[in-house]
Order: structure tokens, then sequence, then C-alpha cells
């Protein structure tokens, strides 16, 4: 499976170069996964993280890498350590252990093949969370439909519709087709209705994510709209106010600002004019760095 890095198609950049061999591609990731933390997780929506945190684990390198992203330490600059499959296999027995609720991969587009590899050895030694993919919906079906039976949770960002902005904001012109396709391999693979455990806990479905950027309102009312046509009403839409300017967000005004709570007014007034039903909301206190984990590598 590893032979899938050289050359790499893994997503939509489709850089081709040979990871085997040391070539580097957009994301930056090389032929080791590097993760930069690895922890019960306590921020993610009230059913993934529940009272005893979802088992993140950040991995380095991103094949989207936003000019905002709250991330950036780990999506641009790839801090963090190298690890082998059997380490990650190892470490998701540790998160088990702990406690956790899930297995939560964030990211992870670059090394599905290794994490496939460790998600295999950690099952055959007891592994028995649902696994979580926690992505930023720039993925290539071919590569999702590698992860079919591996997991249970998707949980994709939805970003924009315009490929003006998706270019200006994340260097993808296409990135509409692609989240959109990619939202729809999830849906064939999940099934529309997500199931919960006892404790409130999704166990099986899809959450999609929309982050409401400062200036871009027009954008969540095309996102919301398209969810509306094309998305059974029972998927749930997390509507996310935490926006913080961080990393390049001051070169591409208006993003150099917080979000207003006007504008996240608005965007929950989109959300419930289009009949949209099932969501999450965020209070706009949630719009700090403070969420922002320690990039520690443990
Ligand atoms: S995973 Fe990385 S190297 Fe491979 S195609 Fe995507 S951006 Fe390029």
């Amino acid at each position: 499976m590893a032979g899938e890095l050289g050359p790499c198609f893994l997503c939509p950049r489709g850089c081709g170069v040979n990871r085997l061999e040391g070539e580097i591609g957009f994301c930056g990731a090389g032929t080791l996964m590097c993760v930069a933390k690895m922890a019960p997780h306590y921020w993610e929506e009230p059913c993934i993280s529940g009272t005893r945190g979802s088992g993140a684990v950040f991995f380095s390198g991103c094949n989207l890498r936003c000019v905002y992203c709250q991330n950036a330490d780990i999506s641009w600059q790839r801090k963090g350590r190298e690890l082998t499959s059997s380490q990650l296999a190892h470490s998701f027995l540790s998160l088990q252990e702990q406690g956790v609720h899930n297995i939560n991969l964030v990211t992870a587009a670059p090394y599905v093949p290794q994490v496939i590899e460790a998600l295999d050895q950690a099952r055959g030694l007891g592994l028995n969370l649902p696994v979580v993919y926690n992505s930023s919906g720039y993925e290539s079906v071919e590569t999702l439909k590698l992860l079919a039976g591996y997991v249970d949770v998707y949980l994709p960002d939805f970003k924009y519709v315009s490929a003006s902005v998706s270019r200006r904001l994340s260097r993808a012109d296409d990135y509409f087709p692609v989240v959109t396709a990619a939202i729809k391999e999830m849906l064939s693979q999940i099934g529309p209705k997500p199931v919960f455990d006892t404790d409130g806990i999704i166990t099986r479905g899809i959450v999609i994510r929309h982050l409401v950027l400062p200036g871009y309102l027009s954008e969540t009312r095309k996102v919301l709209t398209w969810i509306k046509a094309n998305v059974p009403r029972t998927v749930p839409v997390s509507l996310m106010a935490q926006y913080v300017p961080y990393h390049q967000a001051s070169l591409y005004p208006p993003l150099g600002r917080h979000l207003r709570p006007k504008e996240y007014d608005l965007a929950l007034a989109a959300f419930f004019d289009l009949g949209l039903e099932c969501g999450f909301a965020q209070e706009i206190s949630a719009a700090t760095t403070d969420f922002i984990p320690d990039w520690d590598a443990k």
C-alpha cells in the first residue's frame, strides 16, 4: 500500500511526486507520517467529544493549507514528529486505554495508506472504538474509497462554493466540485442517518462543518443552499463561529478581523430560512486561540 506514495496522487492536487524517494509535494508530507499531537480532545461537537474526549491525532502537513488556518503551525510548517504505522497503531490503543469515545484522525489525507495499515494492526490488537475522519473536504473519491469499512464517522469541512474564493484563500479553484463529490462518496459509504450510542456519541454518520468567515456570508448561503438541495436532512450541519484571524489572515481582508455577532446571526438565519433543521451552533465566544492545542508532539 505504501506504493501509493510514489508517485503520489492521493489527493486532488495530484502532485505525482515520489514520496518514497524523498520528493515532497504540495502537502509537505514525506514517506513517514508526521504527527503534532495525540491526546483526548474536548472541543469538537458534543456528540464527538462527549465527556471523555475524542482521541484526536493531529497530522502535520496539509493538502489544502488555507491562508487563515488556525492550525498553520502544523499544516504549513509541519511541526511534529515522524512515526511508523506500527507506532501509530499503539498510539490508537493508548488513547483507547485513556477512555476516549473514538479515534479522531485530523487531516490525514496525505497519509491514508499508512493510516489504514495502522488501523488494521490496531484492530488486530483490540481497538474497538469508532473511527472519525476529520477533513478539510479536499479529498479524492478514489482515496476515500480506500477508507470504506475503516471510517465510521466522516467530519468534512465545506468551506466555499465560488472558485474565486477558494482560489484566493486555499489555492484550490476546484474546491467546490471536489468537496461535493467527496461528500457524496462519504454518504454512499455511511448512509444518511446518524447512529448514536446511549451516551449520545455518534458511532456512525456524517457531520458537515462550515466555518463562517468574516465578510463571506454569501459563501455561507451558497454552501447551505447546496446542502439543502443535495444532502438528506438527517445529516447534521455544524455552523461554526470560531474563526480567529490567524497566520496570513491579515493579508487577505476582511479576514484580518473577527466574525461579528451580527454576521453569525445572519448565518444562523440563513440556515433556518432554508428549512435546515439538524445541526450544531456555537457561541461566538468560541472564537479564541485558547482552543488551539499545544503542538508538543505528545
Ligand atoms: S497527498 Fe500531498 S504529495 Fe500527494 S498529491 Fe496530495 S498534496 Fe501532493
